[in-house]
């Protein structure tokens, strides 16, 4: 085997892996025998093959020369050579390499078919390395690369280059085809023949799997449903902890970032997706890195969402495995410069993020010249301004900085490249003394499914459209027959759709057709050389009509039916895995059958209905017709959950602007498509299995690539939007002129209504809210923390011993004591978000939303210090009383109630008042004291 060809074949933490290592452990099992690896260079491995030192030679091309002392095995794989193209500057590349010539190609040195592009005149800039070629296009020093697919493709997703996509097939007069093949000596034809045998018996479809799996998810086994179960130790532990508080960045786009007052991001997304699989409860602390890295040291963060890891960062954390690599790279404004290693810096100014892990490694080298930033935006500024010479950040964070701030003239001079870091790791970094958290979280994370994680990386990094690159020529193996028949169509095929049911399908604007659908529509197309003619259908059933009564020739992507009369099917092409669906305050479900009893709709189409009810008898299913109808049954509660497929979801929540609703579970069947002609009709039917089964991988990678980039835009119509915007400025216009009319009297009635609504809700004697503004208050912020997904904090507060302050100093004294420990209250309590009410007597109420680093129990805690230490002087007399306090905190869901928060509160006070008073308890949602 070859040492260094990633991703086929190299040593990995000294254990041989790859691509080919994969097949070849396959084979051996298949043909019962063992292999030993002997690990070298091409050269090495070669000739040590033709001295008879090793049996069998892997990843060998046929050649005739070759065959005269070797037997070849069939290939079991094509090394194509493709064109790569960053999808944020797509080229217009078609297929020829005359349509190369605009722009600058980065090739591997010495290549073999180097001279033949040279011919070409393309203007070709050599790398070394196959990593650098693939960075030379991530940071736009070349336009395109030329280079093997599968290579290519797995250097980029491990390098974290997300944006860089393949544009088309290179077509070289045949060379760029190169064939993987096992190989022995001729004197060994019985195990060539084994061999071969074994490499026969290998199902087509799992070396596509295979191929997948190291172009796209570095290796990783694709499991399209996790399996996941936390123990009862596990579930339990989550249970007593309550909600965590999880630090996030809010400056760290496209990881995480504040956008519109809620956190979002590639990082914020994991978390979500690990609440979901283990029930989590988090409290969002969204900041900044150097308040949240103190925070998490003070042991009042239980969790930071993105860390790297680091040594010294030990001691603050325990840390999960990595859930992404970033790589850093420089941004400079001068175009020539270019970045090899940290020498390079000396004499530059330079700037990074405060408190990053690598930056004492960059101040032995660079000292003072090094600058610190707080914010990515102030870095990026000071570059802007020439402040400093160089940022040093990690990419997508540079590019979307960029662009945020406008900035021109910013290139990527290299990428920072330090001593054991592959990049910037993200992970989770739990404080110490939570250490089964950290188990739990680094056991869901490694639980998430690599097709899972790349669907959330394309929603963050992604490339923006997957140009396919798939064999477009035409259909080869059709019979004499079918080739009369398509020559008999006129050209064209006439097929149903639906015409909106996105993002399956749907007809836009424009009348073309979009959707997962029209990818699969195109290639037939091409592969059949045949016009497509439209029939848009109102739904499912019309569409089977249609095409029963002839009204159209197929249907390109069908699903729910298994026998029908009058229509025929070809084999299933594409599935998508399908979810169950719940309001957000749901528990996850590990099975249907914990949903016993209960509404559960399915959507219509959905194949296994039928399936469904028989294997779940106690679950009552209901039949959905769209999926904006059962997410809003959902929504309303007349369902109770809704079994659909996560793209066709998740598109129509984010239409109809639904945030309340979330993924609680896994159905173990599949949402399966095929296409459908009339039953009488088979010639067409054996034409459309053939170009079903020739889809190959990359077709159906492309298919996927639709749904996961379907926009929204699509249904924008700005002319519509532009009236609309006229319309309302005149309207704006017309109101102001009103406005200052009743500018006056507005003023006064406004005046004269806050007093009001002021003196309502307040209480005389301490100023503090009453009772009334309590109940309005509490509840609309209990609301508010349902919307931000934020904790709430509840805490009742009640003087002891009080009557006797009252007999001994008298009702006057009394008061002032309340007035005093008003204004106490407030002194502790005085943040926007805190809010304090006088609940009755000499009982107080506190609420407030938990939404940065305070640790709530001590700012509590300090307010009791703080009354037991005054002594509050009345009329010549000292008084000192002290106070008792009762809290809950929580995380409120839409369905909780706030009375019921406020009465584990009161329960608190009254453990608080039982266990001797002045002192602080706190209670957690199963009323245990923590
Ligand atoms: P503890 O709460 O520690 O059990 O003892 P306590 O003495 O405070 O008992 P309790 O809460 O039952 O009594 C509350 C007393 O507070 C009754 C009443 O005399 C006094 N109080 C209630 N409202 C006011 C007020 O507005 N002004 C004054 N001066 N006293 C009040
Ligand atoms: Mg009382
Ligand atoms: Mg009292």
């Amino acid at each position: 085997m070859v040492a260094d060809n990633e991703p086929y074949s190299w040593m990995h933490q000294s254990h041989p892996a790859g691509f080919s290592i994969d097949v070849l452990e396959k084979v051996a099992n298949l043909a019962d025998l063992t292999f030993e690896y002997r690990v070298g260079s091409w050269p090495e491995v070669y000739a040590a093959f033709l001295r008879g030192e090793v049996d069998v030679i892997d990843e060998i091309s046929w050649s005739e020369e070759r065959a005269k002392s070797m037997l070849f095995t069939e290939p079991y794989h094509y090394r194509n050579t493709v064109v790569m193209q960053d999808s944020n500057r797509p080229l217009d590349y078609v297929q020829s390499i005359d349509h190369l010539r605009p722009y600058r190609i980065g090739i591997l040195k010495d290549v073999y078919y180097s001279p033949l592009l040279y011919n070409q005149n393309l203007e070709l800039v050599e790398y070394e390395l196959l990593p650098n070629l693939v960075r030379a296009l991530a940071f736009g020093w070349v336009d395109a690369i030329i280079g093997p697919d599968v290579t290519l493709q797995f250097l980029a997703q491990r390098a974290g280059f997300r944006h860089l996509d393949i544009a088309g097939v290179l077509a070289l007069e045949g060379v760029e085809l190169e064939d993987f093949r096992l190989a022995v000596l001729k004197d060994k034809s019985e195990l060539h023949a084994k061999l071969e045998k074994a490499l026969q018996s290998i199902e087509p479809e799992w070396l596509a799997d295979l191929t997948v799996r190291w172009q796209e998810y570095g290796g990783k086994h694709l499991p399209l449903q996790t399996s996941f179960q936390l123990s009862q130790p596990e579930i339990d532990y989550i249970r007593q902890l309550g909600p965590v508080r999880v630090g996030l960045m809010r400056d760290y786009a496209p990881f995480s970032f504040l956008d519109g007052g809620s956190v979002q991001g590639l990082s914020v997304d994991i978390l979500k997706r690990i609440q979901d699989l283990t029930g989590l409860q988090v409290i969002p602390v969204v900041d900044q890195w150097s308040n949240l890295i103190d925070w998490l040291e003070a042991g009042e963060l239980d969790v930071l969402a993105n860390m790297s890891f680091s040594e010294e960062r030990q001691t603050i954390a325990r840390f999960s495995d990595s859930y992404y690599i970033i790589p850093n790279v420089l941004f400079s404004k001068d175009l020539d410069w270019r970045y090899t290693d940290p020498s390079d810096l000396k004499g530059l100014r330079v700037a990074i993020g405060a408190g990053i892990f690598y930056e004492q490694a960059l101040r032995d080298i660079i000292g003072d010249s090094l600058f610190t930033y707080m914010d990515q935006a102030s870095m990026f500024n000071a570059l802007a301004n020439n402040h400093v010479d160089a940022v040093i950040a990690a990419l997508p964070n540079g590019n979307h900085w960029v662009s945020q701030l406008r900035m021109t003239g910013v290139y990527v001079a290299g990428e920072l490249i330090l001593e054991d870091f592959v990049g910037e790791d993200l992970r989770f970094g739990v404080k110490p003394s939570l250490a089964p958290l950290a188990d739990i979280l680094n056991k869901t994370l490694n639980a998430i499914t690599p097709i899972e994680q790349s669907t959330i990386q394309n929603r963050w990094l992604g490339s923006q459209s997957g140009m396919s690159y798939s064999s477009k020529q035409p259909l080869e193996n059709l019979s004499e027959e079918e080739l009369a028949y398509l020559s008999g169509l006129d050209k064209t095929i006439r097929i149903c759709v639906h015409h909106n049911q996105m993002p399956l399908e749907a007809i836009n604007q424009k009348g073309h057709l979009i959707g997962v659908s029209s990818s699969v529509v195109e290639h037939l197309s091409q592969r059949l050389d045949l016009r497509i003619e439209l029939f848009p259908m109102r739904s499912r059933s019309a569409s089977l009509r249609a095409l029963s009564e002839g009204g159209c020739d197929a249907i390109p992507m069908l699903s729910g039916i298994e026998r029908i009369e009058n229509i025929a099917l070809t084999r299933a092409y594409y599935s998508l895995p399908a979810v169950i669906l719940g309001r957000i305050e749901v528990p996850f479900i590990n099975s249907l059958n914990e949903l016993s009893n209960q509404r559960v709709g399915v959507l219509d189409g959905f194949v296994a209905f039928d399936s469904l009810v028989s294997r779940y008898p106690n679950v009552t299913f209901v039949s959905i017709e769209t999926e904006a109808d059962g997410l809003r049954q959902l929504q309303s509660g007349n369902l109770n959950a809704f079994i659909s497929s996560l793209p066709t979801a998740s598109h129509t929540l984010q239409e109809l602007g639904i945030a309340d609703i979330r993924v609680i579970g896994r159905v173990p069947f599949d949402w399966n498509f095929t296409m459908a002609v009339q039953r009488d009709n088979e010639i067409l039917l054996g034409i459309l299995q053939k170009f079903v089964d020739s889809l190959t991988d990359e077709d159906r990678l492309d298919i996927e690539n639709v749904w996961r980039t379907v926009k929204l835009e699509e249904s924008m119509d700005w002319s519509w939007i532009w009236r609309i915007l006229t319309i309302a400025v005149l309207i704006v216009l017309m109101l102001a002129y009103w406005n200052r009319r009743l500018g006056a009297l507005n003023a006064k009635l406004a005046l004269a209504n806050e007093k009001l609504a002021y003196l309502s809700v307040t209480d005389e004697l301490t100023g503090l809210g009453n009772r009334a503004f309590f109940d309005h208050e509490y509840g609309r912020l209990h609301q508010l923390a349902v919307r931000q997904n934020q904790g709430v904090m509840v805490a009742m507060l009640d003087v002891d011993h009080f009557k006797r302050v009252n007999d001994t100093f008298g009702h006057a004294a009394g008061d002032h004591c309340l007035q005093f420990l008003a204004a106490s209250i407030k002194q502790v309590f005085k943040r926007d978000t805190d809010y304090v009410a006088r609940y009755g007597g000499e009982e107080f109420v506190i609420f407030t939303l938990i939404d940065s680093s305070q640790n709530i129990y001590s700012r509590c805690e300090s307010l009791r210090q703080l009354i037991e230490a005054s002594k509050y002087e009345f009329e010549g007399q000292m008084i000192a009383f002290t106070v008792s306090i009762g809290l809950h905190v929580y995380c409120p869901q839409v369905s909780s109630d706030p009375e019921h928060a406020m009465r584990l509160a009161d329960t608190a006070l009254y453990k608080a008042k039982s266990e001797g008073r002045n002192r602080v308890v706190m209670i957690d949602t199963e009323q245990k004291e923590i």
